[in-house]
């Protein structure tokens, strides 16, 4: 810079001397000879076609030619100059004798052969003689294109820096979990993205450069601030997962939240950390669910333990079984004795065995319910113990095989009062069916008599007495079948038979002893079927008898018998009271009768359903009701045809 101001002060002293004294003191070759030597870029040009009168050695080699150019007009000398603006320039200053200066600017020259791009901090200086005229143009220039270039870069990077800054805090934006900065040791949010504006449930301008304590000053008082200020010290990742956290809401409502959380250290440009990056998973729909679960788990192993209920699970693929211990205590098993589905299986009677081996497969290809009561022998005791085994077939989540479990209950106790009251039930029903044949006989014989006599009385009377006898030896015989049933001895006697027939036949036979209702059937091609005809026929009268019984008297009740997917189906309309959804389920159950005003006056004891219900069962049909409380029902079964 030195150099560069006393060139410059030399030059303008050497210039003032040339207009005023220089044919005294030195040449105008001398000068010009003196000026070459110039470490600074200077260049003198005279009149308008811009002739470079004279030029320093810097200036020379700043347009990459050699001395020969001294002489020839500037457009000449350096002809890339031609299409740039300097020539023009140049030229304006010759002819209005006003100096230019300008810097930073781009020339474009050819240097080694090869056009290249400089800037330049320069000054076309007017020079006139003392008469105001233009003497010569003294253009000083300065080689600027370093800092220029340098300038362009820490632009440009500066530029990039913005742009990458730009980037990062779209980035931050964009991810979909809650983050936040926190800077300094006051841990003011500088930056939040949306998930977390929304997760802090207050408004950005509330948060955003505030210290976060003093947004949350609960947090404060769980210590979570200490979590920071340790990444702060030491540099360190922090993680936590489901961590109990409250805040409050801007109501001031507590806020319950389960939180899974990182902390990341932020460096400043000297490498300290000086933030911390905070990413915040909200988990406590997760954390909630999932302990509602455990807590319902816990419940129903509660439940499963105070009724002594076993368990298992069965892989659905595999078949490995595994037993609680309870379940192996039903067994007869020992804590420790190895027990498989194979073991438990011989451990049921001879008569059961097939059924539930066939139930069990049943469940586990076609995912059917299993529900069976059935006698086991115990391992070591070698008694009879009844269970009541419940299962179900549970399809595969992601990466779990299907498998198949369910309860094993100890009914034994029960089971045996059953059958104890069932043997009692089949025994008095058996000893009153003696003396009822002949009360029935000698009813009959009495009927004859008195008809005999047109004894009016006693025919009234007897006729009376024959219908009871009917309907007590029906119940018996109800109470019979049912006992017949519970101890296995229920026999179908199969033959082939018209089914249509048959329905038309009982309600004949129906029709003898009721004037209340009417009763349609409408005629339909013959059914043959394969089943047991009087216990069919049992099964038609009880739906009809039910459909009479509960239903007001002179309405309809329709018939219907029909061939429906290769199934021989009966159906049995009445608009009668109709059932309860919630007790549907129930009709077929032995003993069950639904209580309610409207039947307390009917007469039954629920266990004609029941047995129309096994009857139907055994021939390998199905039995079901459509009902709608106060409107009817209609009672259906099907039958395979022969
Ligand atoms: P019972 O008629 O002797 O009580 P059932 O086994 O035949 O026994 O019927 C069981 C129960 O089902 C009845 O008590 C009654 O509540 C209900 N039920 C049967 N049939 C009908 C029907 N057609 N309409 C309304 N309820 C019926």
């Amino acid at each position: 810079m030195y150099v560069i101001l006393t060139v410059r002060i030399y030059s303008d002293n050497l210039i003032k001397k040339m207009s005023k004294t220089a044919a005294h003191r030195l040449s105008s070759d001398e000068l010009l000879e003196i000026f070459s030597l110039s470490e600074n870029a200077t260049a003198v040009y005279t009149t308008d076609e811009i002739i470079i009168q004279a030029a320093s050695k810097a200036m020379i080699s700043y347009w990459g030619k050699d001395q020969s150019i001294i002489g020839k007009p500037l457009e000449e000398a350096v002809p890339e100059l031609k299409n740039q603006e300097f020539i023009g320039l140049l030229k304006n200053v010759w002819n209005t004798g006003i100096s230019y200066e300008a810097k930073d600017t781009p020339a474009l020259l050819r240097v080694n052969d090869k056009l290249q791009e400089f800037y330049y901090d320069f000054k076309y200086r007017a020079i006139k003689d003392s008469s105001g005229e233009m003497y010569c143009i003294l253009h000083t220039a300065n080689d600027v294109t370093e800092r220029v270039k340098r300038d362009q870069f820490e632009r440009g990077l500066i530029g990039k820096l913005e742009a990458s800054e730009k980037r990062l805090s779209t980035i931050l934006r964009s991810i979909p979990i809650p983050l936040c900065i926190m800077q300094g040791p006051e841990f003011i949010i500088e930056f939040a993205n949306e998930p977390m504006i929304s997760l802090f449930q207050r408004y950005p301008e509330d948060v955003i450069g505030e210290p976060i304590l003093k947004v949350f000053p609960e947090l404060a008082e769980q210590t979570i601030n200490e979590d920071w200020q340790e990444v702060l010290n030491t540099g360190r990742n922090i993680h936590y997962e489901e961590d109990p956290v409250y805040i409050y809401s801007s109501t001031g409502e507590k806020r319950s939240l389960y939180l899974t959380y990182h902390y990341h250290p932020l460096l400043d440009t000297n490498g300290i950390v000086d933030a911390v990056l905070a990413t915040v998973i909200d988990v406590t729909e997760q954390v909630k669910s999932r302990m509602s679960i455990e807590r319902a788990e816990e419940m129903l192993r509660h439940a499963v333990n105070s009724v002594e209920l076993g368990t298992w699970h069965m892989d659905a693929v595999t078949r490995k079984f595994i037993p609680s211990q309870r379940l192996k205590e039903i067994f007869g098993y020992q804590p420790d004795e190895e027990m498989t589905f194979d073991d438990a299986l011989k451990q049921v009677t001879d008569e059961y065995r097939e059924k539930v081996a066939e139930a069990v497969e049943v469940a586990i290809q076609k995912g059917e319910n299993y529900d069976l009561e059935y006698p086991i022998i115990g391992l070591h005791d070698k008694r009879i113990h009844w269970i009541r085994a419940a299962g179900k077939l549970y399809a595969s989540e992601e990466g779990m095989p299907s498998h198949f479990s369910g309860t094993v209950l100890d009914i034994t106790e029960r089971k045996l009062d059953e059958l104890r009251k069932n043997d009692f039930i089949g025994m008095v029903s058996h000893e009153l069916k003696t003396p009822l044949t002949s009360l029935k006989a000698y009813t009959q014989m009495l009927l004859a008599r008195g008809k005999k006599n047109n004894d009016d009385f006693n025919i009234s009377a007897l006729s009376k007495i024959e219908r009871q006898v009917n309907k007590m030896s029906a119940m018996i015989n109800g109470f019979l079948n049912v006992s017949r049933l519970e101890s296995g001895k229920i026999y179908l006697e199969k033959q082939n038979f018209n089914l249509d027939e048959l329905v038309s036949e009982i309600i004949e036979e129906t029709m003898l002893f009721t004037s209340s209702h009417t009763i349609t059937f409408a005629p339909c091609a013959p059914i043959p079927v394969y089943a047991d005809r009087d216990k069919i026929g049992h099964v038609i009268s009880n739906l009809l008898s039910n459909a009479i019984k509960y239903s007001p008297k002179r309405r309809d009740i329709e018939v219907k018998c029909e061939l429906i997917d290769n199934c021989a189906q009966v159906s049995v309309k009445d608009e009668g009271m109709g059932i309860k959804p919630q007790f549907i389920d129930r009709l077929f159950e032995p003993y069950f009768r639904v209580e309610s005003h409207h039947t307390q006056h009917i007469s039954g004891f629920g266990i004609g359903l029941y047995i129309s219900a096994e009857i139907i069962k055994r021939h390998g049909g199905k039995i079901w009701v459509n009902s709608e409380s106060g409107k009817g029902s209609t009672f259906f079964f099907s039958l395979p045809v022969s």
